[in-house]
């Protein structure tokens, strides 16, 4: 018996011991069988859906292991300003989207997505850039890294951000040598701008979760794990909860959804644990996730906390988000009660205070399993490495940051820093566990272009020739891995995804070639070809089955 068939492909199980499987039949949601195609296609009845693989390859679904999937569906709402190559494109992009959307004089303009990084005079944007693009909007545009913004005048004053207000823990408010904020927002700096705005409802944010999980799903990613809450704001915890639980009840969830939550704030904390929130609840498709924290934020916009000044400047060491204390307060108080903590990490600083607060944490609060994350954990040079191995804390890394990031890291750390940057394959060879993720929308959610700039360390054009590092490249295999098996291991799940295995959940995805055979160039123009969630097929190229 069985509902669907796989067969006459390149069937990459992830699993070691199985060795080379012909088809795959699966049943009520789960595989089913494996093994020779004779025995497989055995099984077909009249209701099975036989998929003649043509060469292609069958893996097991891809799981992001950090994102923000509410936080790319909103971006739909902003000026995307990827492409913009200096300041005058963004004007001119800022321009555009206010008379092509007649936004009347007043209404906000957000956007997104700009990189000085690519731009020739490297640049950053300021207030009167913003000014001279709409002088009657507030309009205030987000790097590319989430971790900065640039407002303009309607924008400061709108948040009431002058010359006599240019403080705040945990972030900066830039200012000029006049004491007049320029317009550069850091950090927690940003909230007094983004709290301006409307808040999310439900019916909004079911709109916005189920546009978000279609394109997912046509990358082929089955399982996401996302810090919502970033959108949402804390003090909405319960409402996304329940829209999620709602939106499952109603199989209106196409695909896995796991929730970090981001409660910077004891109260926060403290409520979503009286309410009984605990790591590993939920159902099937939607479950509570780690505590969320951040407590730096990214090398791109020198916001990353690191232990000596960045190039360039004495005493630039980048933003602490959260102090020591209000993190080790915030992880205790979740371990305490057994939840699980996923903490943001970038800088060596940062990411060497959070392990030693996970150290302690461990030892006051003993879990036979704690399997405790350090999200990113980009820049780690031996100590660091030696205590991601004797703690056993995993590393939920992004690889297409390398194809944003490499120009930036190099000249904002100096040589001798960068090149303690992004070394996955010290990880790998050390036997740390890294899982993958995609932190979209700060880079593509697509898979795919992860694993190319794991295998690659390069972006998708070929830049830089050779890779960056590339020393640390990941094998095709071990790329594959962290995506899957790496991402289902972060939330205890790797007993029931992560591998093509007899009895493991049917969350598959064919790509459209035979990914082992390819030239690893080509690796992110694949496509995924369909896309299968709990035994259903939930995406088709070139024909939308729902
Ligand atoms: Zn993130």
């Amino acid at each position: 018996m069985s509902d669907l068939i796989f067969y006459n492909g390149r069937i990459i199980t992830m699993e070691e011991k199985l060795g080379e499987v012909e088809a795959v039949a699966v049943e009520g949601g789960r595989i089913k069988a494996l093994g020779p195609a004779a025995d497989i296609l055995n099984l077909q009845e009249d209701h099975t859906t036989l998929v003649d693989l043509r060469s292609r390859a069958l893996l097991p679904g891809f799981n992001d292991s950090h994102m923000h999937l509410v936080g790319y569906a909103l971006t739909s709402e902003k000026v995307d300003l990827r492409r913009c190559r200096g300041v005058d494109e963004i004007v001119d992009a800022i321009r555009a989207y206010v008379s092509n959307n007649k936004v009347g004089k007043g209404q906000w303009v957000l956007g997104w997505g700009w990189d000085q990084a690519l731009f020739r005079d490297k640049r950053i944007p300021n207030r009167q850039d913003l000014d001279r693009a709409a002088p009657d909007h507030p309009v205030a545009i987000m790097r590319t890294c989430c971790h900065v913004m640039v407002a303009n005048s309607a924008a400061l004053k709108a948040a009431g951000i002058d010359r006599k207000a240019v403080s705040v823990e945990g972030g900066k408010i830039e200012v000029d040598d006049r004491g007049i904020p320029t317009g550069l927002l850091e950090e927690k700096a940003m909230s007094i701008l983004t709290n301006l705005q409307p808040p999310l409802d439900k019916a909004k944010l079911k709109k916005l979760i189920k546009s978000a999980a279609g394109d997912f799903l046509a990358a082929g990613l089955t399982s996401v794990q996302t810090d919502d809450l970033s959108s949402v704001g804390g003090e909405c915890t319960s409402m996304l909860i329940d829209t999620y639980y709602e939106l499952e009840a109603a199989g209106e969830l196409p695909l896995r959804v796991n929730l970090q939550a981001l409660l910077p704030e004891p109260s926060l904390l403290g409520n979503f644990l009286a309410r009984g929130y605990r790591t590993g609840q939920g159902g099937q498709y939607f479950k509570i996730g780690p505590l969320k924290l951040l407590t730096d934020g990214s090398i791109g916009g020198k916001t990353a906390l690191v232990s000596a000044p960045y190039e360039g400047s004495s005493e630039t060491c980048g933003v602490s988000v959260l102090a020591r204390g209000e993190v080790e307060e915030l992880v205790n108080m979740a371990a305490g009660q057994g939840m699980q903590c996923a903490v943001h990490a970038i800088g060596d600083a940062a990411v060497k205070m959070v392990l030693e607060i996970y150290q302690d944490a461990a030892r006051r609060y003993p879990h036979s399993d704690p399997r405790f994350r350090v999200i990113h954990a980009s820049m780690a040079g031996p100590k660091i490495l030696d205590r991601f191995e004797n703690q056993g804390v995993i590393a939920d890394i992004q690889p297409s940051f390398i194809s944003s990031d490499y120009i930036l890291v190099d000249r904002h750390l100096g040589p001798k820093r960068a090149v303690w940057t992004y070394r996955w394959k010290d990880f790998m060879d050390r036997g740390i566990r890294l899982a993958g993720g995609s932190d979209c929308p700060v880079e593509t959610y697509e898979p795919l272009e992860g694993i190319h700039a794991a295998v690659t360390r390069q972006d998708r054009y070929g830049n830089p020739p050779g890779g960056w590092n590339p020393d640390q490249c990941l094998s095709l295999q071990e790329a594959l891995y962290i995506y899957t098996m790496g991402s289902a291991y972060c939330t205890y799940e790797e007993n029931e995804k992560g591998s093509i295995a007899e009895g493991k959940l049917a969350d598959l995805v064919v790509l459209s070639e035979d990914i082992t055979t390819v030239e690893p160039s080509a690796i992110a123009d694949l496509k995924a070809d369909l896309t299968v969630v709990n035994g259903r097929i939930v995406y088709s190229r070139g024909e939308q089955k729902n």
